[in-house]
């Protein structure tokens, strides 16, 4: 080979693998900076954060668009790196700002301090899903750095308020921005890897292709107020204990569903025995709020006219939602007590697996696991890709860090935390993803 040549060559090998030290310290110290923020929503000032991207995205010569839906605050960000093929429809990577609250007096590590100790990156958002975040960033930013244009359109949003239903953020971007957000696939937080998670001892990457529906009901009791030195049946917390006792007695086996007997079948056994599991193979309901009493503080000495209490619903998918709902009303058969729905999310059903991005996933994944299952599943909590899914976007939620049953189980805790050099590997994961041909 002529020495021109090989210089070229040689350039193009360099071109193609970043060097990864240099880039896990960049990306790192970036994610510590981004937990530093402090996107709380409520209130859900995301500016911050916004700010922080952008830069970073203008550094290296991307140009991503700032647009507030309701007030200047709720921002979302959107960033196109263009691709070879312009027929076909883009990949979105989805990620979003905003965290949820803290109680600070809990905490034993600063939530804001993105602090790194013991092998773990610590800070509210360090899992949900700002680690994620750093990873499709990342991703967007190597393949600009390096000169490579992927196999068709990236875009990346990042939105406002996903842990507040996300009126700001997807829903208003869908509405307002479509043509700019239109994309075949979508990338959201949801699957992880996990050694006992999906099944005891061995390492399972989960990438969601489904999640359940969310159903919030309120059952309200009516009885008769009087004073509490003379007991009645007509007590609307006696009324309401009752209802619930029957509301809450869903039938409790596990339901077919295609999803978790694929899972089943991938790993080659039963599934593992937690509240993940348990929570994708049934539709479940979880008494979250208790409300009665006269006066502030409530006096104990009075019987109230009423009593209230939410439930949060859970519904697989294919589930029918009104039929749920009526046999509940039909368990508890009493007058005194009314369900009342608050909110429902639709059922968007599941997006197919078998596709060119969840092969090029899957292939990612061996590339540093190759010892790993790879398998579609369901996931028990809502993520923002319910809304893509309904307007017919494939997608798959994927966090690609090794994580066990303890470190999930810190999101949205007072320990919330992830493994530093799983977050290296998810780094690299995410850029051979978005450089694939898919
Ligand atoms: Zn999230």
């Amino acid at each position: 080979m002529k020495p021109a040549i090989l210089a070229l060559f040689s350039l193009r090998l360099l071109a193609a693998e970043p060097d990864w030290s240099a880039v896990q310290r960049r990306a790192t110290e970036f994610l510590q900076q981004y937990l530093r923020v402090k996107s709380i929503n409520p209130p859900g000032d995301v500016r911050e954060a916004a700010d922080l991207f952008r830069r970073e995205l203008e550094k290296v010569g991307l140009a991503p668009k700032l647009l507030p839906k309701g007030s200047p605050e709720r921002v979302n960000l959107l960033v196109r790196l263009k691709g070879r093929d312009s027929s076909k429809k883009p990949l979105l990577l989805l990620n979003h700002f905003d965290v949820v609250p803290v109680d600070e007096k809990a905490w034993r590590i600063d939530p804001f301090g993105g602090l790194i100790q013991n092998g773990f990156i610590w800070g509210r958002g360090a899992m949900d899903m700002k680690g994620t975040g750093v990873m499709h960033l990342f991703s967007l930013i190597l393949l600009k750095e390096l000169g490579i244009t992927p196999a068709r359109d990236i875009v990346m949003l990042c939105t406002p308020d996903e842990e507040t239903a996300g009126v700001y953020g997807i829903r208003s971007m869908i509405r307002d921005q479509w043509p700019e957000i239109e994309s075949e696939y979508v990338l959201d937080e949801g699957g992880f890897g996990s050694r006992d998670v999906f099944s005891p001892g061995k390492l399972v990457f989960g990438v969601s292709v489904g999640e359940k529906q969310v159903l919030w009901l309120r059952l309200r009791a009516k009885g008769t107020a009087g004073h509490g030195s003379q007991p009645i049946a007509d007590n609307a917390n006696l009324i309401l204990l009752a209802a619930l006792g029957k509301a809450l007695a869903v039938k409790d086996q596990a339901k077919q569903n295609e999803i978790v007997t694929l899972m089943r079948q991938n790993l080659g056994g039963p599934l593992a025995q937690n509240k993940f599991t348990a929570a994708i193979e049934r539709n479940t309901i979880s008494l979250t709020t208790l409300t009665s009493g006269v006066g502030s503080p409530a006096k104990v000495n009075v019987i109230p006219s009423l009593s209230e209490a939410t439930l949060d619903c859970r519904l697989l998918p294919g589930v029918n939602a009104d039929e749920f709902e009526s046999e509940m009303r039909a368990r508890i058969n009493d007058p005194r007590v009314t369900v009342e729905r608050i909110s429902h999310s639709a059922d968007a059903g599941v997006s197919p697996h078998a596709t060119p991005l969840f092969d090029a996933l899957k292939a990612a994944i061996l590339k540093y696991h190759p010892k790993a299952v790879v398998t579609p599943i369901l996931i028990p909590y809502g993520t923002d890709s319910v809304w893509l899914r309904q307007k017919g976007v494939k997608a798959y939620g994927l966090t690609p860090m090794v994580l066990d049953a303890a470190t999930v189980a810190t999101m949205h805790s007072d320990e919330e935390r992830i493994p530093l050099a799983e977050f290296h590997t998810g780094l690299r994961i995410f850029y051979e993803i978005v450089r694939s041909e898919f």
